[in-house]
């Protein structure tokens, strides 16, 4: 298998059926860079912005964050990098930080919660991330967003920083996309009212179906009530890939999921054209992909969505051996 991942390393992520899926990693720490050349990624599809934080003892100042995200920027050359901003509570928490006490911290005031009721420290990042880009393009998104006009009030967040750049004579960047992740359940019915406003939505699915089956994600007891290969799971995957395509917005898949060449075997064949998931897993994804007619795996799926079953893992396998695709 190594060997066979390595021979892929330079072929195109297409699908028998030739369609071209885009396969981006995920990074957030200085040693996860080298991977995008190791690997031959697309690009880096989350860049998890916390973790830089997360390990210092102080949050780290202007001028060392934005030395940080042009480091980034300057690794990944023309590939594409989409920084999340900082995504902190629930499970990420920092350890200078004021520990608020709080009874459901994953459902509590974290991430663009927080960063919208404190809106210096969002800004702060923004300034540092666009400082970085110095002109080039720049991917942004916003974590844990609920609803439209959390987005709307982020994004402000944004035009205002970039009125600063004007002012100070700075670049802006050449092409600026700034997106929201799909993870609160909430956002999959506002997905319409989101057209003209997010440049892309990026699912986060290990939030997503937390919150959606209300089953903790770390906790090993409900991993049978978090079943990524539900019918439920499935079902609101592809409502929300339908969704985005009549609102005309491109969507991809960032939560660990996407790295299973099972999963994302059934996330291709809802019509996810683009994921990203941990370095480790593009080799296998990629092999899974270019063995896999899309056609065929949709009709598969598709009528599948209605079954009774909690799962249809053992199905997809069945499906998987029979035409051959390698998962
Ligand atoms: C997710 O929730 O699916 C996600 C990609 O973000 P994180 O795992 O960092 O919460
Ligand atoms: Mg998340």
């Amino acid at each position: 298998r190594r060997a066979a991942f390595a021979r892929a390393r330079t072929l195109p992520p297409v699908t028998r059926d030739g369609v071209r899926i885009a396969l981006n990693m995920n990074a957030g720490l200085p040693f996860d860079l080298p991977h995008l050349a190791e690997t031959n990624a697309d690009g880096i599809g989350l860049f998890r912005t916390e973790l830089q934080y997360m390990i210092g003892s102080e949050m780290p100042r202007l001028n060392a964050q934005s030395a940080f995200y042009r480091e980034v920027l300057d690794t990944a050359g023309d590939k594409p990098v989409v920084f999340r901003t900082l995504d902190l509570g629930g499970d990420k928490l920092l350890p200078y930080g004021r520990q608020l006490h709080e009874d459901n911290p994953a459902l509590g005031w974290r991430a663009i919660r927080m960063a919208l009721d404190r809106p210096a420290l969002l800004r702060y990042q923004i300034r540092a991330l666009l400082e970085a880009a110095g002109g080039r393009a720049l991917w942004l998104m916003f974590p844990m967003v609920a609803d439209v006009t959390e987005f709307d009030a982020a994004r402000a967040l944004v035009d205002h920083e970039l009125g600063r750049l004007d002012r100070f004579g700075k670049p802006r960047p050449a092409d600026l996309k700034v997106g929201a992740m799909l993870e609160v359940p909430s956002l999959a019915m506002r997905i319409r009212a989101m057209a003209g406003r997010a440049d892309f939505i990026s699912v986060g699915s290990n939030d997503l179906l937390q919150f959606y089956f209300a089953a903790d994600r770390g906790n090993p007891r409900l991993a049978g009530r978090y079943e990524r290969l539900s019918p439920a799971a499935l079902g609101l995957l592809r409502h929300i890939v339908t969704e985005a395509e009549a609102a005309g917005i491109p969507v991809s898949l960032c939560g660990e999921m996407a790295g299973r060449p099972l999963e994302a075997m059934a996330l291709v064949a809802l019509g996810f054209r683009a994921l990203s998931m941990p370095a480790a897993a593009i080799g296998p994804v990629k092999l899974m992909v270019r063995s896999l007619t899309i056609a065929t795996a949709e009709r598969f799926i598709l009528d599948r969505l209605t079954s009774p079953a909690a799962t249809i893992r053992r199905e997809l396998e069945e499906f998987a051996f029979h035409e051959g695709v390698i998962v």
